[in-house]
């Protein structure tokens, strides 16, 4: 069945299959941590259906919610009508909102995924203000749909002026560190204060706390400050996506809550649905000028996926896990650090909370700290991602030069299972760098 299964997919699918491609397994059965293939083989699943599975696969409390509405008899589908199951998510949620946000927050359910979210988000900054220029980042992912990609930099659209994202390794300005941070705020005010920019009017700002796709690049919290500081002071909405960083993934059940920045907006998806899909958009009530109808859509907020998140929500608060990941994470950051001192083709670690990369270079470029793509990386990344695969250990790569293998294991993750992780990652950084 296995062989059969891959093969049939590889012939009918688009070539555009991604993690298909990459991950040549057939999972049928899933715990926690743990994927099993067709072919019976274990997996140590650090790509969490990319950052999804805040409780890791099947969950018992994610089950229960799931079958608790599915045996209440209750309907699957009533557009965007109020239900119980509604009310309880919506409440789980606001419960978690940075605090001035959380007293004057406003909802809306989207489509299904994050790039809904991002869409949704965009419309309302524009029909608020008015306007239509949009400030996004460099190395930003924001989805696929035609706004979010814009955004995101994968097409050309002159309405949306990229601004530099503060990057520490294989800093642009070639300085590195916190002056990094700096140059990269005063290029966004001298632009904002040219009077020929085009951009001094932007109807928002949509950055992501922590850039997933972009390579695990955490934002410093002096940035973030300035960033709300500069849109605050012009007026400028700030939208900031959380759809890979939040329900704790970083450390904070927001990623936000670091810098202690409220942003205007706030775009969730991925763990919000508890492994089911669901994606919204809160706002601050200002902003809240859509007339009704101004934003609709067939599935927006999935009975199920209600219940799931709202399950993981309040599991995610009451154990603490926000927390844990913070601490998680740090060890194996360092862990992992420990390991670079040994393995010349890392480059660089970084991480906040259980979203963490590792970034590979050439060992034997002269520079491996210089601006741009690092040199034969990609290459090793994706030797090192095959070689995770071989030992068990599934792992995503991402980066602007796709030379970062990323991990986004559940907040879940036990002590030893982390030392499990870092084992076969160690292991088969070793063999493909040979
Ligand atoms: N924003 C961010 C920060 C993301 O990481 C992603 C997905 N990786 C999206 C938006 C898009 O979400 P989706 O794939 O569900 O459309």
């Amino acid at each position: 069945a296995h062989e059969g299964i891959l093969r049939r997919q590889a012939a009918r699918e688009s070539a555009a299959r991604t993690y298909a491609r990459a991950l040549p397994i057939v999972p049928v059965r899933a715990r926690g941590l743990t994927i099993e293939g067709a072919d019976g083989r274990r997996y140590l699943d650090c790509l969490s259906g990319a950052g999804t599975l805040a409780l890791g696969h099947n969950h018992p409390v994610v089950l229960r919610a799931i079958r608790a509405v599915l045996d209440s008899g209750a309907p699957l589908h009533v557009l965007d009508l109020a239900t119980p199951v509604k009310d309880d998510f919506v409440t789980e949620l606001f419960a978690t909102l940075p605090r001035p946000l959380a007293d004057r927050a406003r909802i809306q359910f989207c489509g299904p995924a994050g790039t809904d979210a991002v869409e949704a988000a965009l419309s309302l900054v524009r029909t608020a203000t008015g306007r239509r220029g949009l400030l996004a980042f460099t190395g930003a992912y924001h989805g696929m749909t035609a706004g979010a990609l814009n955004a995101s930099g994968g097409a050309d659209d002159v309405r949306v002026a990229r601004l530099p994202y503060p990057q520490d390794y294989r800093c642009p300005f070639g300085v590195g560190g916190p002056r990094s941070a700096e140059l990269a705020a005063r290029w966004t005010e001298a632009l904002l204060d040219d009077p020929k920019s085009g951009v001094r009017e932007p109807a928002g700002m949509i950055l992501e706390p922590v850039q997933g796709e972009g390579g695990v690049l955490p934002a410093p919290d002096d940035w973030l400050r300035r960033m709300r500081d500069i849109t605050a002071a012009r007026g400028i909405p700030l939208i900031a996506d959380e759809v890979q960083t939040g329900v704790g993934r970083t450390g904070a059940f927001w990623a936000v809550e670091h810098s202690g920045i409220v942003p205007d907006v706030m775009v969730m998806s991925k763990a919000i649905g508890g492994s089911l899909p669901l994606a919204v958009v809160v706002y601050h009530e200002d902003l809240d000028v859509w007339p009704p109808g101004a934003h609709a859509g067939t599935f927006r907020g999935n009975q199920l996926a209600m219940a799931a998140g709202a399950a993981t929500l309040a599991h995610v608060r009451e154990h603490g896990l926000a927390e844990r990941a913070g601490l998680l994470g740090a060890r194996m950051v360092g862990e992992l650090q420990g390991l670079a001192a040994a393995h010349p083709c890392i480059g660089d670690v970084r991480g906040r909370g259980l979203m963490i990369g590792v970034e590979l270079v050439d060992p034997e470029a002269e520079d491996t700290t210089a601006p741009g793509p690092p040199p034969a990386a990609p290459a090793l990344a994706l030797a090192v991602q095959r070689a995770c695969l071989h030992r068990g250990l599934i792992v995503e790569l991402g980066g602007r030069h796709s030379s970062v293998v990323r991990l986004l294991p559940p907040l879940t993750l036990t002590d030893e299972q982390a030392s499990a992780v870092l084992d076969r990652l160690a292991d088969a950084i070793g063999a493909a760098a040979r």
